[in-house]
């Protein structure tokens, strides 16, 4: 950056200088590049994308479905010398008018529009003869299919691309790695540059807490929320806000209701409680989203557990805003996840019959990455940092979060101590490539096709710890991960790496300190029961496995004679991709199953033990064969 772009960065923007990913995703723009950033919100999007037009004095068409943010952007702009107008169905015709004149006399840098203004033929037209020279696409999500914002608008905008031929820019604050690539594909971008960033919030502090009991739940809430400024308490239905606003309110504090069945009246009102008052506490289905920017929202709690990853950070991340510490909450009990799925078979319905498959499958993965962040025993942050995809990370963890910060217990006794250092030098051993299951199968000695697979029944500390229920292991491994001994890295398919600290313990130069720990519950269910074991799945399942021979040959036999006996085509029974992951990481459990792209419950329990068969029989043997 030249002393003159320093100046205008600071004298048009405020900024003394740019946030890390900034530049990057400016220098793109400014050479030209197509691009896709995904930044959480509150991150600076805008800077990146108002800036080329400033410096390099060019013409910018912005493409946003917010008209509220279109009206605030272009206050700003103005207020700052940039000339900038905003073309939607709220301003007046002559507004309207003035603002395209404007435009084709060339003195506007920026013109925001609505994306309705696509469908009408004349204003593409019209563009044609006024070219901007670079576009902008916010909220691009709302071209995925996927995502909750679906605009049919937006999908005319590849055409546009291909039109007007000039550098597109899109923006988005969520985007799983799936949608990225819709986005992508859609808007015809052409070797876009993509960079996932700004989902680290250095000041918010996450937890999550497993609370089946109604009131011990109720009088957590009140005691978070009872404290200043403003709280957001989010449940999944209406039923629930409702309830919940009356109990609260029966507490004497400020509560207010807020969904989508509420007459406008009641929502409007319960709105302007949230803008102006000193302490409010509103109870919402996620309808209380757009436009929710009060800085002080000191706390977001979730009462139940939602869908996804994406929804539960966007959701939670309304709090702290304004940069300082502020909470956020999951309250979550096993029944969530049955409600969720509820929504799910509900909502399949609206789905065309052909893309219903997929679309669930989506649907329950996403679901299933929400109850392990749920029950996940790693630093919280860089778990939803991992799950975005962003660049940054966090070596020592975010140190905010519960699972960073469980206080230190009393120094454990001399033989829990000596399990402690058994494994530890277990997940040494593990190279930290394993999970909670392959090191649990190691120190209790289990003779599973992994552990011959790997050859870790040679390893010193096989059977180490034999005579320890499998359950306790298990419970205490998550315990060290808490006690930061050992890390856990990766949402997807954790593994376990030692830490610093944990080698002191492990090297006896330290006594380990374990807080409290219990064996997780509810793996005595019921056969068949459609309740979810409380446990999150922790695959031993190695992602760079060498293939085996024969294994991939058996699993599309499998499927072909199922999917004859059903009468149904085999890629509807099983994707190929499905097979693929059963390949390479070659699950050895029902909980293991559940890692795999493409099963669900509901699949894991038709299907799950046979599967694990074919496995078994053909996934043993080791490449020595071939
Ligand atoms: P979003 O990514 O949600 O669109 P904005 O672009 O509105 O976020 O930016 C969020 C806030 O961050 C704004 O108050 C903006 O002024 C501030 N901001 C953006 N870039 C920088 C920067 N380089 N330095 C300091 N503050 C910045
Ligand atoms: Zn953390």
């Amino acid at each position: 950056m030249n002393t003159v772009e320093s100046s205008v960065l600071k004298s048009i923007f405020g900024h003394e200088d740019f946030r890390p990913g900034q530049e990057e995703l400016i220098d793109a723009l400014r050479q030209g590049r197509d691009l896709l950033g995904v930044m959480a919100t509150g991150s600076g999007k805008s800077l990146c994308y108002q800036y080329p037009a400033v410096v390099e004095n060019s013409r910018c068409l912005v493409v946003s479905p917010l008209i509220s943010l279109i009206n605030d952007q272009v206050k700003k702009l103005d207020l700052s010398g940039v000339p900038a107008a905003g073309l939607h169905s709220h301003a007046t015709p002559r507004d309207r008018h003035r603002a395209i004149e404007r435009w084709h006399a060339g003195e506007l840098r920026f013109l925001y529009v609505a994306p309705e203004r696509f469908s009408d033929p004349l204003f593409i037209a019209s563009l044609e003869k006024a070219r901007p020279d670079y576009m902008v696409i916010d909220e691009a999500h709302c071209i995925s299919q996927w995502g909750h914002d679906f605009r049919p608008e937006y999908q005319t905008l590849g055409l546009l691309k291909e039109r007007l031929g000039v550098p597109f820019a899109a923006f988005t604050a969520t985007a799983t790695p799936l949608v990225q690539k819709e986005i992508v594909a859609n808007l015809r971008l052409q070797k876009p540059l993509v960079r996932v960033h700004g989902f680290y919030r250095q000041n918010l502090s996450f937890s999550g807490i497993l609370e089946g009991r109604e009131r011990a739940r109720l009088e957590r809430i009140r005691d978070e929320v009872a404290l200043e400024g403003a709280a957001i308490v989010y449940c999944s239905s209406r039923q629930r806000v409702d309830d919940l606003t009356e109990e609260l309110k029966s507490m004497d504090l400020p509560a207010y209701a807020y969904h989508a069945g509420l007459d406008a009246k009641v929502r409007e009102q319960t709105h302007q409680h949230f803008q102006n008052d000193a302490r409010v506490v509103i109870i919402a289905t996620n309808a209380f989203g757009m436009g929710v920017d009060r800085p002080d929202v000191r706390c977001v709690i979730h009462a139940q557990m939602p869908g996804t990853v994406e929804a539960y950070y966007q959701e939670a991340g309304r709090a702290g805003r304004d940069g300082l510490p502020a909470k956020c909450l999951l309250l979550h009990s096993p029944g969530d996840v049955a409600i969720q799925q509820f929504f799910i078979r509900h909502s399949v319905e609206s789905v065309p019959a052909e893309k219903r498959e997929t679309w669930e499958r989506h649907k329950q993965e996403q679901l299933d990455l929400m109850r392990r962040y749920a029950y996940g025993a790693g630093c919280r942050q860089q778990s939803i940092m991992d799950y975005f995809g962003d660049v940054e990370t966090l070596p020592k963890g975010c140190g905010r979060c519960d699972n960073c910060t469980t206080p230190d217990a009393a120094p454990v006794q001399d033989d829990t101590q000596e399990t402690i250092r058994v494994l530890l030098s277990g997940a040494v051993r593990l190279q930290g490539r394993f999970g909670n299951t392959q090191l649990t199968d190691l120190v209790t000695g289990s003779d599973t096709a992994q552990i011959r697979r790997w050859s870790h029944d040679k390893l010193p500390t096989y059977g180490r710890l034999r005579e320890m229920p499998k359950r306790h292991v298990q419970g205490m491994i998550q315990a060290l991960v808490r006690q930061g001994y050992l890390r856990q890295e990766g949402l997807r398919y954790p593994v376990l790496a030692i830490t610093d600290e944990g080698r002191e313990v492990m090297h006896n130069r330290a006594q380990a300190r374990l807080g409290p720990w219990q064996p997780p519950p509810g793996q005595k269910k019921k056969r068949g029961s459609k309740n979810f074991s409380p446990v999150p799945p922790a695959p031993s399942m190695r992602p760079e496995a060498p293939e085996i021979p024969g294994l991939r040959e058996a699993l599309r036999a499998w499927r072909l004679n199922k999917a004859r006996e059903m009468d149904m085509p085999p890629y509807t029974l099983f994707w190929d991709r499905t097979l693929e992951e059963l390949c390479a990481l070659r699950p050895q459990s029902l909980d293991d199953l559940l890692g795999i792209w493409g099963i669900g419950e509901q699949k894991r329990r038709v299907f799950g033990q046979e599967l694990l068969e074919v496995i078994a029989t053909h996934g043993a043997s080791g490449p020595t064969r071939g």
